[in-house]
């Protein structure tokens, strides 16, 4: 499954939309020097760049406190020429990730961690929803990939990937199963599934004896080794597996082509082109 040719579509049309739309401004908040989260900043901003979303790179040091951040979301939630807040995560262990995002607008929450917007797909009803889970469900729709009525397993239940991932491929009729790390025989659970997310951060996890024959696979996992970048999917999973996508070149560039479809929501929530709902 080609994530990077979708993206590079879904980021021609923004592009027009965009400057059909008018300016849409997204800050990005980096706190500290994680070289993981530099390389997904500067990707966030070429692609932002790219689409005519102007893009505002926030940087702060290792060692800012929790009321600094706080302070830097505030003014970036009070600014009215600001339509996006992205905090890149990890946080240092000072900071509690949940504070922050519970200080975010909800409307300018373009990775959908204020508990409004998980509320609202909690509730089927949803707003600004994470990006990679976007992507995700985007590359099933590109791939034609039957998601009512299907088995998912999402392994993983994180709060930016596999909760919400878990969310919308129930709200498309699929019967979910959601593994995390006290899953016990995670092969039982792995084997059953025609769609299978890893969402882990563990090398080569997901192997090819612990997936069904013919079974759509999506590789979320960025494992970065002096080899390069990998997955948290064996590359033999493609023996077995009907669809499957690559790392890098999969759910990745799908992710930052989501993220300024995000922008852009925000921006028409924000100036009354969509209605956001009362909190
Ligand atoms: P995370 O917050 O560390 O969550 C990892 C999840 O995996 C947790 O729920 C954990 O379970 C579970 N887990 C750990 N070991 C396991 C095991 N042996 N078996 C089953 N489940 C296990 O990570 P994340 O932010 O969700 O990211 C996951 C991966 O996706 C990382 O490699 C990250 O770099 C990558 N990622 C990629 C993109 C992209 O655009 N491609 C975007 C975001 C993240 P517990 O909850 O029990 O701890």
């Amino acid at each position: 499954m080609d994530g990077r040719a979708l993206a590079a579509r879904i980021r021609a049309g923004l592009k027009g939309e965009i400057a059909e739309f008018g300016e849409v401004r997204l800050a990005t908040v980096l706190v500290g020097d994680d070289p993981a989260s530099h390389t997904y900043i500067r990707l966030k901003h070429k692609a932002a760049e790219e689409v005519g979303i102007d893009a505002i790179d926030k940087r702060l040091p290792g060692d800012t406190s929790e009321e600094e951040l706080l302070e830097v979301v505030g003014e970036l939630n009070d600014d009215d020429s600001v339509d996006g807040v992205l905090v890149q995560t990890p946080l240092p262990p000072q900071i509690e990730e949940a504070h922050v995002m519970r200080a975010l607008d909800p409307m300018k929450d373009v990775d959908g961690l204020h508990p409004f917007n998980g509320g609202q797909l909690f509730f089927g009803r949803p707003t600004l929803v994470g990006a990679t889970p976007v992507g995700v469900m985007r590359l099933l729709e590109e791939y034609k990939i039957r998601v009512a009525g299907a088995r998912a397993v999402v392994v993983g239940r994180s709060l930016i990937v596999g909760r919400p991932m878990s969310m919308l491929l129930l709200h498309g009729n699929a019967t979910v199963t959601i593994c995390h790390s006290q899953t016990q025989d995670l092969a039982r659970h792995t084997l059953d599934a025609d769609i299978l997310v890893a969402a882990v951060g563990q090398l080569a996890l997901i192997t090819e004896d612990m997936v069904k024959v013919g079974a759509a696979v999506i590789d979320v996992g960025m494992n970065r080794t002096d080899e390069g970048l990998f997955g948290d999917v064996d590359p033999g999973v493609a023996d077995v597996a009907a669809f499957m996508t690559p790392v890098p070149g999969g759910v990745g560039p799908m992710t930052i082509a989501c993220l300024l479809e995000n922008a852009l929501r925000a921006a028409r929530y924000r100036r009354g082109a969509l209605a956001f709902p009362s909190i």
